[in-house]
């Protein structure tokens, strides 16, 4: 058995606790506090005791899906940008870039939401950008 424990910092808000995340054979499987950080000093809230619980979920969506006929159906990556880029340049055009707002999330990287907030601005060209961390 393969066992490691991999230092984080919790994502869902802005405190930014320190995480812990036990990895067993190559698989995230629990998430615990990190006593020496100076956050959150051994200690998380509840959103943070299951901070690994979406990676591993049997709910979690593997691909994209495209509404067609009132259905969800399974698609390309490859669809499902271009029919979403088709979809907001739509917006854009007919209604300017602040009738689109961005909402990032507290389930992909910081990294990742930097990429979000950025694309709003330089690319759709809106500040309309906001965060579930902020709620
Ligand atoms: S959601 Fe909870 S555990 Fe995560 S950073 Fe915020 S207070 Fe800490």
């Amino acid at each position: 058995m393969d066992f490691k424990i991999i230092p984080s910092t919790c994502s869902y808000c802005g405190t930014g606790c320190g995480v812990l995340f036990q990895v067993m054979d190559g698989r995230l499987v629990d998430t615990l506090p990190m006593k020496t950080h100076p956050v959150n000093q051994g200690r998380l809230c509840i959103k943070g005791w299951n901070l690994h619980e979406h990676v591993i979920s049997e709910k979690r969506l593997k691909s994209p899906l495209i509404k067609k006929d009132g259905e969800l159906q399974e698609t390309t990556w490859d669809e499902a940008i271009k029919t979403a880029a088709d979809g907001l340049k739509a917006v854009i055009k007919d209604h300017g870039p602040d009738s689109v707002a961005v909402l990032a999330s507290a389930k992909i990287t910081n990294e990742e939401n930097y990429l979000v907030q950025k694309f709003a601005r330089a690319v759709v060209g809106t500040n309309n950008v906001d965060h579930c961390a902020r709620l």
